[in-house]
């Protein structure tokens, strides 16, 4: 059980122009599950790395339960570890890895068997106890290597994409089991990954870095339907939002989007907004996620908008349709039971209380 504070983080590698991580703020409470998420190279290792100890901080401070932790040895902050390549020791049995660390310890015999056989039973690998490394597969192997975490009792888990070597049905089954580890051992976990099905299942709270720079922080639900800026709302959603291109104009005292390819009537809340941040007349970009976006069957909605539907895919009872526009392609995602669709041209339906707003200079959403 542990809280970090971290203040003004920032690293720069020797050699590098460039901060790879600058001013990170984050304050975090005692048992909750941090997840670090963002492209490749947008700073997430390096971020655990300094908590860990294994990279050197730059500047700022980081405080583990309120002490200062930037020059304490790695093996004396009371952290734990894992990585996606498991790192374990290939001589020993899968107990030995495990019982490795609290030997180190002077722990005595009957104390360690508790412990390990406890932390095995967690996680479903009481039976290959005695098998070494290679006689397991890539998820029982992880499994030890969180086994051997789990045993130094730390105070806080670091994992760095823990799961992204094992295939698509492990890595859902491990998802699972790292979400009950934290239930159980009530720890603070920080957990870096790319996947955003692994950040949106897993966080308390998710930490969205671009190009070194935290960009939003907030539960999943808020990263969802708040999105601060169009890199956390392209970043969060799949397929990802669409991105249009426009004006929001006034015409016979009506208030509406347009561009060359279509036009789209707006509601009051999102016309105050607009008129609130002085963007009426100015170019804007109009956000809309694909699950908001669908084809008007009826084909007599005041506010369906014409456009032509290009790609049909077919995922089953689902359906992402891409519509042809001048500059952007617009991609809905639909349900397509038991409806026949072709392509061609299309009446599409936007649900208007769904629209984002983003000023195209500082990229921020519109509030
Ligand atoms: P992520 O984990 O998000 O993929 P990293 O933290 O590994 O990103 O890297 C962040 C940035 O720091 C990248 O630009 C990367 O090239 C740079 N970087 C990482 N490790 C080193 C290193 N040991 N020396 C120099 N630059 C590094």
């Amino acid at each position: 059980m542990a809280n970090l504070s971290l203040k003004g983080i920032e690293k720069i590698y020797p050699g590098n122009k460039t901060k790879s991580v600058e001013n990170f703020n984050l304050e975090i409470e005692n048992e909750e599950f941090i997840v670090l998420i963002g492209p490749s190279g947008c700073g997430k290792s390096t971020l655990l790395r300094m908590i860990a100890g294994l990279e050197e901080i730059t500047s700022g401070e980081l405080y583990i339960d309120g002490k200062l932790m930037n020059d304490v040895e790695p093996k004396d902050r009371d952290i734990a570890m894992v990585f996606q390549n498991y790192a374990l020791y290939p001589h020993m049995t899968v107990y030995d890895n495990m019982a490795f660390a609290l030997k180190l310890r002077n722990i005595d015999k009957d104390t360690i068997d508790k412990e390990v056989r406890r932390a095995a039973k967690v996680l479903n690998i009481e039976e290959y106890l005695e098998r070494k490394p290679k006689a397991l597969s890539g998820g029982q192997r992880q499994r030890v290597a969180l086994g051997r975490a789990i045993v130094r009792k730390p105070k806080v888990f670091l994992m760095d994409e823990p799961l992204s070597n094992l295939d698509a049905k492990l890595r859902v089954q491990t998802r699972a089991e790292i979400i009950k580890m934290h239930e159980d051992l009530k720890t603070t976990f920080i957990y870096v990954t790319h996947d955003q099905t692994e950040a949106m299942t897993m966080g308390d709270r998710i930490v969205i870095m671009h190009d070194g720079i935290v960009q939003q922080v907030d539960t999943p639900q808020n990263l969802y339907n708040e999105p601060a800026n169009i890199f956390v709302a392209g970043f969060i959603g799949s397929p990802q939002m669409n991105f249009i291109n426009g004006k929001v104009i006034e015409k016979e005292g009506k208030f509406r989007f347009v561009n060359e390819d279509l036009y789209c009537d707006l509601l009051e809340k999102d016309i105050e907004i607009i008129k609130k941040n002085n963007m009426i007349g100015e170019d804007i970009v109009m956000g809309i996620r694909p699950e908001h976006i669908d084809i008007d069957y009826s084909e007599n909605s005041p506010y369906s908008i014409p456009l032509k539907l290009e790609i049909i895919e077919l995922l089953g009872s689902e359906g992402y349709l891409h519509f042809k526009t001048s500059s952007d392609q617009i991609v809905a995602k639909v349900n397509l039971e038991e409806k026949g669709i072709e392509k061609g041209d299309k009446k599409v339906l936007f649900e208007l209380d769904k629209l984002y707003f983003f000023n195209p200079e500082t990229t921020n959403r519109l509030v």
